[in-house]
């Protein structure tokens, strides 16, 4: 009989982070428990974390074997890995020679280990010399980042998950919690159990399942936030509700905000968001007069906008007035999408950013990285990279002739999609490195190179909390896969022969912990210092916070507890954001406000969670829910197929008629995709405008109309 082995790592799906127990009998993974002694879920798991090992059963529909096809009329072939890899690095460094480096692009993800994300980071900067990768992070929490930097000096929420038990009010901004977070709001439940008195206010224009459950909904207009907060910021100053002390030691720009929020009465404000007025004062009122702690958990609703980075600033505005920062339950908290976007960006895998949080523009940073990569300095571009939008503009319009995808699913999950399909019709080499073949991007693919996945490949990953876990193995990759820094690196080696023969090769590693290593490396002294951290502190001691600088045992739970912040000065600063409404607003052509967000039982586009009857119980198709009374004066009922149209594209789903959204609007699910439409899913219709600031998309939002189809 086969020995069944446990393996701790950690779930693969959100930014929670669950620890997990996966049971195996060598050669298959059988079964999964929560890790009862991992901070982040002390045992529990939702839905998604405890079916993972169903998702792992079978191998239909994994990619096992690396594919090419020669022609983009012909069907991929199966090739060996050496041929795959030789024809990648070839093609790269053809092009790279005849067009500059800036002629390629990576496009990677936030599922990928910190690991993996590191040396696809090595490869395009060091290698390559080109700022050319952004990852689906762009599409999560580059608002949160830009906003964290902007008021308060560093990326990285300054909170833990034991802020959850200790706050005293607790705001909820466009974050449908219960499904997107299942065991953070689980934890947030159990302590308003404990301490009743607790006051939750949910910001939302739909009534979602986090929302039915408040104290108060705040059920705005879309795209109203910096309007709501800019209104109760009014509140908390002319009602003296502010920490004047805290403002003045510890931040700058109150002056011009309050100069500002002046015009922003809580009158006019309510009616802009088109709540009431007592709702809003109420609302102030609790975040500024708790008595103790206020909290705030944040999510897409703010993010994904094009005036995303406002609204985390006006939030984080609430924060620094009150004093709310820096002290135990209190404090702006981004709740992160993806399982490992804080990782992507501690090694800087992004197009706008250097490892450890360096500034591409500054010299000295990048002659630290280039130390550390061993090229020369003069081989780390100074210009900002294409983020996700732009690249795959910039890939349609021929200036980027060869893009590899690594671990997502732009065609799916990017805004305007038929117009990113457009744009890998019209590169000139597409790489997809994948472990399902089931994605709208594969197609694609004039190389697909196998990867291993969750169970299979080891790493790290940093969750919401900035608590890095280790990510293990328990059976070996099916087929032919590979983990993916393992690809990484022996393309790597083969351009850096290509271009530059006389360079020692920087990509030997043997195991993931040589790479954590030289990444941990570039981050002493900076604001994220994990000096004191390695695989054996991970192994001794278990998933850690940073900052864990040498000599340090434990990595620090808050941030700012000295009043102290990341800016030159040390005084967080306040911005002034005016509201500004949503990209697209609604017209007599395009009346509906179409709103998405995500299901319970799924996870983006579904190439895993997809793969399980039972994850469908839940919400069993795709549909577009609209208000009864919308629904009754268009003489439409449940179930008549309806066509959602943008001004940039349609498709049909079946209707569904709910009170959660309000009349006026639809909400749509983002999971649906070509595996179950005829179409590449509802981002066919939404807008490709950017944050200008953080350059994420608003997804949240567009214009539409519906027709019976
Ligand atoms: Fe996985 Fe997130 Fe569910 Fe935890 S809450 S089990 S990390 S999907």
């Amino acid at each position: 009989m086969a020995m069944k082995t446990v393996t701790k790592s950690t779930c693969c799906y959100c930014g929670v982070g669950c620890g997990v127990l996966i049971e195996s009998d060598g050669d298959r993974i059988t079964g999964i428990q929560g890790d009862p002694s991992h901070p982040a879920n002390f045992g529990r798991l939702c839905t998604k974390g405890m079916t993972l090992p169903a998702t792992a059963a079978s191998l239909t529909g994994r990619a096992l074997y690396p594919e090419m096809r020669l022609t983009r009329d012909a069907e991929r072939q199966r090739i060996d890995w050496d041929a795959a890899l030789d024809t990648v690095s070839e093609r790269f460094a053809d092009i790279i020679e005849r067009h500059g480096p800036d002629a390629v692009a990576f496009y990677v993800s936030g599922q990928l280990l910190t690991e993996d994300y590191y040396v696809f980071n090595k490869l395009a900067k060091g290698v390559v010399g080109t700022n050319n990768i952004d990852t689906n992070s762009r599409l999560c929490m580059s608002s949160a980042v830009t906003a964290y930097k902007l008021a308060l000096g560093a990326d990285g929420p300054p909170t833990c998950y034991e802020d959850l038990e200790l706050a005293d009010c607790v705001l909820l901004a466009g974050s449908n919690m219960a499904y997107a977070h299942p065991v953070l709001f689980r934890r947030l439940e159990a302590a308003k159990a404990t301490r009743p008195a607790t006051k939750w206010v949910v910001i939302d224009p739909r009534r979602t399942d986090t929302a039915a459950m408040a104290d108060l909904h705040l059920q705005i207009q879309p795209g109203t936030d910096v309007a709501l907060f800019n209104g109760m910021l009014h509140h908390l100053i002319w009602e003296g509700l502010v920490d004047p002390a805290y403002i003045a030691a510890h931040t700058a720009g109150f002056a011009e905000l309050k100069k500002l929020v002046r015009d922003y009465t809580p009158k006019m404000a309510a009616e802009l968001c088109g709540i009431l007025e007592a709702d809003l004062i109420q609302a102030a009122e609790w975040f500024g007069a708790s008595g103790g702690a206020s909290l705030s958990l944040y999510c897409m609703g703010l993010n994904q906008s094009a005036h995303g980075t406002d609204k985390n600033l006006a939030l984080i505005n609430l924060h620094l007035a009150t004093g709310q920062i820096g002290k135990p339950g209190a404090g702006p908290f981004s709740l992160t999408g993806q399982p490992n976007a804080m990782g992507g960006r501690e090694v800087g895998g992004m197009a706008t950013m250097l490892a450890a949080h360096r500034d591409i523009a500054i010299p000295s940073h990048r002659a630290e990285v280039a130390e550390v990569w061993g090229v020369p300095a003069g081989r780390l571009s100074n210009q900002p990279g294409l983020p996700a939008v732009a690249m795959f503009d910039a890939i349609r319009d021929g200036r980027i002739k060869a893009v590899w995808i690594a671990c997502t699913n732009p065609a799916h999950s990017l805004p305007d999609a038929g117009k990113v399909a457009e744009a890998l019709e019209m590169a000139e080499f597409v790489v997809v490195q994948e472990a399902f073949t089931n994605t709208d991007t594969v197609p694609y693919a004039d190389v697909l190179l196998p990867a291993a996945t969750w169970g299979e490949k080891a790493g790290t990953v940093t969750n919401s909390e900035r608590r890095i876990s280790r990510v293990r193995a328990a059976v070996a990759a099916p087929g032919e896969a590979r983990p993916d820094w393992w690809i990484a690196c022996e393309v790597a080696k083969r351009i850096a022969a290509r271009l530059y023969p006389d360079e020692a090769a920087g990509f030997a590693y043997v195991e993931t912990s040589a790479i954590f290593d030289e990444h941990r490396r570039l981050t002493v002294g900076r604001d994220l210092d994990i000096g004191g951290l390695d695989y054996a502190l991970l192994e001794s001691h278990g998933p850690q916070q940073w900052p864990l600088p040498a000599g340090m045992r434990q990595g620090l739970a808050r941030r700012y507890v000295d009043g102290g912040f990341a800016t030159p000065d040390g005084r967080a600063r306040f911005h002034a954001t005016p509201y500004k409404p949503v990209a697209e607003p609604t017209n007599a052509r395009y009346p509906f406000h179409l709103l998405t967000g995500r299901l319970r039982d799924q996870w983006h586009g579904m190439s895993r969670t997809g793969r399980l009857p039972q994850l469908f119980a839940h919400t069993p198709e795709p549909s577009l829910t609209m208000h009864p009374h919308d629904a009754e004066r268009r003489g439409l009922k449940a179930g008549d197929l309806v066509r959602v149209a943008s001004k940039r594209g349609a498709l049909v789903l079946p209707l569904a008629i709910g009170n959660d959204v309000p009349s006026g609007s639809v909400f749509a699910a983002m999971h649906w995709n070509g595996q179950f439409l005829n179409s590449l899913g509802i981002n066919e219709t939404s807008v490709p405008m950017v944050d200008a600031r953080s350059f994420q998309p608003e997804l949240k939002h567009a214009a539409v109309r519906i027709e019976r189809a």
